[in-house]
C-alpha cells in the first residue's frame, strides 16, 4: 500500500492535532506535532532565561536542545533533553511566548530539518503552520483547517481544563488571536494556505465528521 504524507495547517486551536491524531490512528501512520517542538524550544528559553532577541544566545541555546517524541500508554509525549515536558509546554507561560520564538529563522531552520528527517519514510501525518508550504511541500494531501474564533476558544478552554491547566476564557481568546496575527505576518514561513490545500471549516463539524471527511480525501490519494 502506498504511504503518503498528510500535512495539516491552520490557525491556533482549530483542532489540527485532534484530526492529525485521528488520521494517524486510522491509517497506522506516525504523528508529528510540530507545534510541540516550537513549544519545547520556548520552554527551554524561559527556563534558562535565554534572551530570544539576542541571536548569539539563541544560536548557542539551540545547540543544547534535543527534542524527541515517545508514545506512552497510547499518548504522544514530548521530551526536551530527555525530560517529559508534555504538560509544561501547554501552559500559558509558554503559549504567551511561542509565536515570537517561532518567528526566529534560526529556530525554524533547526526544527524544519528534524521534521523533514522524521517524514523521510513517509506514512506520517504532521500538523502545524508551515507543513504544506515549507516542511513537506510535496505532501500528497494538504488540509487547511479553519473554525470560528469563539468556538476555538471554547475548545481550547475545555482542553486545558481537562489537563488541569487553569486559564481564563478571555486570556485564551486573546492569546489565540495574537498568535494568529504573529504567525500569519512573520517574514519567515508565515502561516498561509498552500495553493493545493483543501480547506475544511470544522466550526459546525463533530470530531467524527471532520475525521470522515479527511479520511475520504486520504484514501483517494492512497488508492490513486
Ligand atoms: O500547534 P500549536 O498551537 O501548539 O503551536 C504553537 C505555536 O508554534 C504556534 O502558535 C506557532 O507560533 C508555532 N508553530 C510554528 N510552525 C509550526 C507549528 C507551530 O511556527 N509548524
Amino acid at each position: 500500500m502506498k504511504r503518503i504524507i498528510i500535512a495539516i495547517d491552520g490557525f491556533s486551536s482549530c483542532g489540527k492535532s485532534t484530526l492529525a491524531k485521528g488520521l494517524a490512528k486510522s491509517l497506522h501512520y506516525a504523528y508529528l506535532d510540530s507545534g510541540a517542538m516550537y513549544r519545547a524550544v520556548t520552554l527551554y528559553f524561559i527556563d534558562n532565561q535565554v534572551d530570544y532577541n539576542d541571536p548569539a544566545a539563541v544560536e548557542d541555546a539551540l545547540h543544547h536542545i534535543q527534542i524527541h517524541f515517545e508514545r506512552i500508554d497510547g499518548q504522544n509525549r514530548t521530551f526536551l533533553n530527555d525530560r517529559d515536558v508534555e504538560h509544561d509546554i501547554r501552559e500559558m507561560r509558554v503559549s504567551d511566548h511561542v509565536s515570537p520564538v517561532s518567528a526566529i529563522s534560526a529556530v525554524r531552520r533547526a526544527m524544519v530539518s528534524q521534521q523533514q528527517a522524521m517524514g523521510a519514510r513517509r506514512g506520517i501525518v504532521a500538523d502545524g503552520r508551515d507543513i504544506g508550504t515549507v516542511v513537506f511541500p510535496d505532501a500528497e494531501l494538504k488540509i487547511f483547517l479553519v473554525a470560528d474564533v469563539d468556538v476555538r476558544t471554547s475548545r481550547r478552554h475545555l482542553e486545558l481544563a481537562a489537563k488541569g491547566i487553569d486559564a481564563e476564557w478571555d486570556d485564551i481568546k486573546k492569546n489565540i488571536e495574537e498568535r494568529d496575527r504573529i504567525d500569519s505576518s512573520r517574514a519567515d514561513s508565515p502561516l498561509r494556505k498552500a495553493d493545493d490545500a483543501v480547506v475544511i471549516d470544522n466550526t459546525l463539524l463533530s470530531e467524527e465528521q471532520q475525521l470522515e471527511k479527511a479520511l475520504a480525501l486520504a484514501r483517494e490519494k492512497i488508492e490513486r
